[in-house]
């Protein structure tokens, strides 16, 4: 059973201070669906004067006060406006989120627009918490008052990636706007749509106008321009670690404040004494998810050698169960990846697999349904050394490199050998074993006989080059505040203070 395709093609606008606009010069680009090849919509193709425009609105809104120096339960109840119409909008917003990033309905529907609404819904309450925070008892030479404010940082740019588009515009602009902080947003220029959608709902809300701004055009244009521009104070990206690198170098001008959520390679180990059938299922549900476009999708499976051509025979057998789809049709398992440049990055790393002497045990080739998309099969490799191309490089694509080992040190150390550390996972059925890997696994996130599991209070972000800072919970939220201690001197007099540092002779006599 397919559904509708979500919308028209229509040419969409950008939002700044509430209004729509278009780039000056007028330029825009299309956004293409994935499975069908068609145009979905246009969007204005923004220049780094247009930035600009959009980053002095979000200056002068952040100090104007309107949104900064609200009452956090003021803040927090239009917050919760929002949560209604996430609501009110679930369907189309999981179709049209569907159309521009191939991700299946079955996941949209049931899952992605779910987190969207409840992940809103924590950080609109969280607006809400205590600001002013108690600090332990200090020794200062007289007797004072010392506690710490919770600020926002000030103008804050949104810069995220394609393959979970509304979900990552969630996760900048409800901590950001939770805190006080004003936003210019720049959606992936393949998945612009939902995040313009959700500028629509949110014009229909109490959002002071040019709290949330939404631009779309180039990461070398738009993107750069605001993570240099003196007047963003900080800036969330999420995306590869190449273009994390680019970021940090530009923030260090003006020294932004960076949150930097980057790639992955992340460990799968599955230990002898697991429950294979749960692990194999495990096993793929890590790798396939979205096409295996997922930043901490468990791309690197790790197995003793007792196991290995079992589980590797249940395996392969499992996954030809995999359909590849219509992203629209329930009963799809796999849509498209999401561009003919992805399925071309995916297709070398194929070829390089394979002359590197990896053994292509599953998959390996582009496919397409009714004759179009940007489909690629459910692809499985063994005989992979952890030093080759494939289990170093992120492919962001449904491709499995399987590494066996003899023990769990030799595990623990291939599991390690990576430059990232955004997540890891271990199947076993003996917890202290599960813990022990866990503490020794260096990533941002461990799953015990899980994969994917992300909640709105649990921290995530990763070790290594997979990123700085964490998004979610009480650490999400703190990397969107500044700092401030407040000292109050409660002696108002000379005597018994430091001056006598700097001033030999006493004060004259009142
Ligand atoms: P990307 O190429 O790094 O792009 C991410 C965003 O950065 C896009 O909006 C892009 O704009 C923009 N950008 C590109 N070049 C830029 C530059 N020089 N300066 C400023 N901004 C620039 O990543 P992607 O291909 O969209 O997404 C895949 C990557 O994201 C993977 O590496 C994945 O692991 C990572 N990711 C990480 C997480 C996490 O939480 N750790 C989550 C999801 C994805 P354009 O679209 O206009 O090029
Ligand atoms: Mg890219």
């Amino acid at each position: 059973m397919a559904i509708e395709t979500a919308a028209e093609a229509r040419a969409w606008g950008n939002y700044v201070g509430g209004e729509w606009v278009g780039a000056s010069g007028g330029e825009t680009f299309d956004v293409i669906n994935p499975a069908t090849e068609e145009v979905l919509g246009s969007v204005p193709k923004m220049s780094r004067e247009d930035t600009q425009r959009a980053i002095a609105t979000a200056r002068e809104t952040f100090d104007s006060g309107v949104w900064s120096q609200l009452a956090p339960d003021e803040r927090s109840r239009i917050m919760l406006g929002v949560v209604e119409k996430f609501t009110e909008h679930e369907d189309e917003l999981a179709a049209l989120e569907t159309a521009q990033a191939g991700m299946t309905i079955r996941a949209t529907s049931t899952v992605v627009i779910g987190y969207c609404i409840n992940h809103w819904d924590y950080f609109a309450r969280a607006a809400n918490r205590q600001l002013q925070e108690p600090l332990e008892p200090v020794a200062f030479p007289t007797h004072s008052y010392n506690f710490v404010l919770r600020e926002p940082i000030g103008v804050c740019a949104g810069i995220i990636p394609w393959n979970f588009p509304l979900v990552m515009a969630v996760w900048k602009l409800a901590p950001a706007l939770a805190m006080g902080n004003t936003m210019v947003l720049k959606p992936a220029s393949n998945t612009p749509l939902t995040a313009l959608r959700l500028a629509e709902l949110l014009d229909e809300t109490e959002l002071p106008k040019g709290v949330v701004n939404v631009i779309t055009g180039g990461g070398a244009s738009v993107g750069e321009e605001l993570a240099s521009h003196p007047d963003v104070d900080k800036i969330s990206f999420t995306g590869s670690t190449v273009v994390g690198r680019r970021i940090m170098q530009l923030a260090s001008s003006t020294i932004k404040k960076c949150t930097l959520e980057l790639g992955g390679k992340s460990p799968n180990i599955v230990y002898e004494d697991a429950d294979i059938p749960a692990a194999v299922d495990g096993a793929l549900w890590a790798t396939f998810f979205h096409q295996g476009q997922v930043c901490e999708s468990g791309t690197r499976l790790i197995l003793p050698d007792s196991i290995h051509d079992e589980f590797i025979e249940r395996l392969v057998e499992r996954a030809k169960t995999i359909t590849l789809g219509d992203p629209m049709d329930y009963d799809t398992d796999m849509g498209p990846l999401i561009s003919s440049e992805q399925l071309e990055t995916v297709s070398n790393y194929v070829r390089i697999g394979q002359e590197e002497g990896a053994k292509l045990v599953l998959g390996g080739k582009r496919a397409s349904v009714d004759g179009r998309g940007y489909y690629f099969e459910p692809t499985i490799f063994t005989e992979v050394d952890n030093a080759m191309t494939i289990a170093q490089e992120e492919i962001f694509g449904p491709v499995l490199s399987v590494i066996k080992v003899s023990d769990d040190d030799e595990a623990i150390a291939v599991a390690n050998d990576t430059i990232y550390g955004l997540a890891s996972a271990v199947w076993t059925e003996d917890y202290d074993r599960a813990l022990e890997t866990a503490k020794r696994l260096r990533a941002g996130t461990v799953w015990v006989n899980d994969h994917h599991l992300i909640n709105c209070i649990a921290p995530f972000g990763g070790y290594k080059q997979s990123g700085l800072g964490r998004e979610l919970g009480s650490y999400g939220l703190d990397e969107f505040t500044e700092v401030k201690h407040v000292h109050v001197d409660l002696t108002q007099k000379a005597e018994g203070k430091m001056f006598g540092v700097l001033l030999s002779t006493p004060p004259p006599e009142p």
